[in-house]
């Protein structure tokens, strides 16, 4: 934690501390919680939240407020949400920022979002693609008509990705238009609109006027509803290379959606070049990253998932020039190139899940899980770290766990095992001892209340009915007494025993 000097410093001055070191630090997010006693500082790096500064409550108020001031907000409104934004220098770095302040019942909570497409500019080689994925992703962008799509959760990269695409196309012969909410990123030499539903601007009208416009290239911030993605679809397939987002898990989920979307088998098929899916982990240190070995599980996660042999994997330590062993994140990435083969698959409705499924995870299309494995082996990430982000199938998971378990077993001593048997059995006799009994007490219960009730009946004068089984339970009780004796007798057994071995001893 950091402490300001409120009494003494302008708050001019604090602020701009606060979003330099934020800055410094590469923090994507700053976030001024207001608590009941005090205001809390928080910032996010690598994905992670942690406590930054304290600021008294009679601070507060003059600190959101200079928050709201420079991010153009309105800063007589305490009460409803609103969005700003910061843009400028400080200290000779240029910033830009995202702002939206929220009304709470603690105060008013202020979010800063630092953008930071800085590896946008640097082009897709330094995201983390694969080779193999790389040179697909290239392929797709050669092709002048159709969509590419990335996808992934919110915060898993998708805009770092589109942007450099966008950045690989933006050459002088093609003219390039936007269409996103907000502009994320100024762009030099392209055409950005920012989307405002409030004043009628949606992606759909924004989209019908820029295919005016005669443009080559269109990104679409994210297909978020069937109008937009119908009219991607379109675009794609009148000429235009259709770049954009979509809010789903890996390829074919992707493919679905569209579908479910209204999207028309025949025009997908078309239309479709390629979906990048892609998580962020957290990337190991590489000054304090240490071998350890690899576990049972993991290891049978690496043999079922990639077919290797993995005895170990890098673990996190922690050194002064990283958090908790980890610098930064990276992308793991599942890259399908959509084929002939696939277009016939997707246009085809009686194609089932299943079979899709097989037709695009096929050799040339690695999973997730896979990219994210392979890059555990070269040591750029933790198993944990992609346990956390990736799903692995349940029934994969069910069957090596299974496996393990027999493995195990098969480990134990033979003698576990007699020992095991011998317990089983007492155990079964034990509980044939116990219902027995049971059986014994109920029908006694039942034989008193029988002679109860005959007593009364008796008194009353009326005729005598005999409920009494004698038989059976005479059986039981004979059944009984022979486990008595039966336990006596190995009571004598013992006894006996006894009796020998003192006997032996007074001998000696
Ligand atoms: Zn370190």
């Amino acid at each position: 934690m950091i402490e300001y000097d409120f009494v003494n410093m302008p708050i001019v001055d604090i602020v701009n501390r606060i979003i330099l070191f934020a800055s410094k630090h590469n923090a994507s997010d700053i976030h001024f919680d207001p608590r009941e006693d005090c205001m809390i500082i928080r910032m996010r790096m690598d994905g992670r939240l942690s406590d930054h500064a304290r600021v008294p409550k009679m601070y507060e108020k003059n600190l959101t407020t200079r928050v709201k001031l420079i991010s153009k907000m309105n800063i007589t409104e305490t009460r409803i949400p609103q969005d700003g934004a910061i843009k400028g220098v400080i200290d000779g770095k240029e910033l830009d920022m995202r702002v939206s302040s929220l009304p709470t019942n603690e105060g008013e909570k202020i979010v800063v979002r630092l953008l930071d497409y800085s590896s946008s500019l640097e082009g897709l080689s330094v995201l983390g693609f694969s080779s193999n994925n790389l040179k697909k992703v290239q392929r797709m962008l050669d092709i002048p008509n159709g969509i590419i799509l990335v996808t992934g959760a919110t915060g898993s990269g998708k805009s770092t990705t589109t942007y450099s695409m966008l950045q690989e196309l933006n050459t002088e012969d093609r003219n390039i238009i936007t269409v996103e909410d907000p502009v994320e990123m100024n762009i030099e030499g392209i055409n950005q609109v920012h989307v405002n539903s409030e004043i009628g601007l949606t992606f759909a009208s924004a989209l019908r006027s820029i295919l005016r416009q005669d443009p080559n290239v269109i990104l679409i911030g994210e297909i978020r509803d069937s109008e937009t993605a119908q009219i991607a679809v379109r675009a794609a397939i009148t000429g235009h290379l259709v770049l954009s987002t979509i809010h789903t898990n890996n390829s074919l989920s992707t493919i679905e959606r569209l579908l479910d979307m209204d999207v028309e088998r025949y025009l997908l098929s078309t239309a479709l070049n390629g979906i990048i899916s892609q998580k962020l982990v957290r990337t190991l240190c590489p000054n304090c990253k240490k071998l350890r070995p690899t576990t049972n599980y993991e290891k049978q996660i690496f043999s079922k998932i990639l077919g290797k042999k993995i005895d170990k994997v890098y673990e996190p330590i922690g050194c002064p020039k990283c958090n908790k062993g980890f610098k930064g994140r990276m992308a793991i990435q599942e890259v399908l190139f959509i084929t002939d083969r696939l277009r016939e698959l997707i246009n085809d409705e009686t194609v089932d899940k299943e079979d899709l499924r097989k037709a695009v995870y096929d050799n040339e299309t690695k999973t997730l899980l896979q990219d994210a494995l392979i890059k555990v082996i070269e040591g750029y990430t933790t198993f944990k770290e992609v346990y956390k982000v990736v799903d692995i199938d349940f029934d994969l998971e069910k069957q090596i766990r299974k496996s393990i378990e027999l493995e195990e077993m098969k480990k134990m001593k033979l003698e576990d095992l007699d020992v095991i048997d011998a317990y089983d059995g007492i155990l079964s006799n034990l509980k044939e001892m116990i219902s027995d009994i049971k059986e014994i007490k109920k029908k006694a219960k039942d034989f008193a209340g029988s002679q109860y009730k005959k007593k009364k009946i008796d008194e009353n004068g009326v005729e005598i009915i005999d409920a009494f089984e004698e038989k059976e339970i005479t059986n039981l009780i004979n059944k009984y007494k022979d486990i008595i004796k039966n336990k006596t007798n190995v009571n004598e057994i013992s006894n006996a025993q006894k009796k020998k071995t003192t006997k032996k001893e007074v001998q000696k």
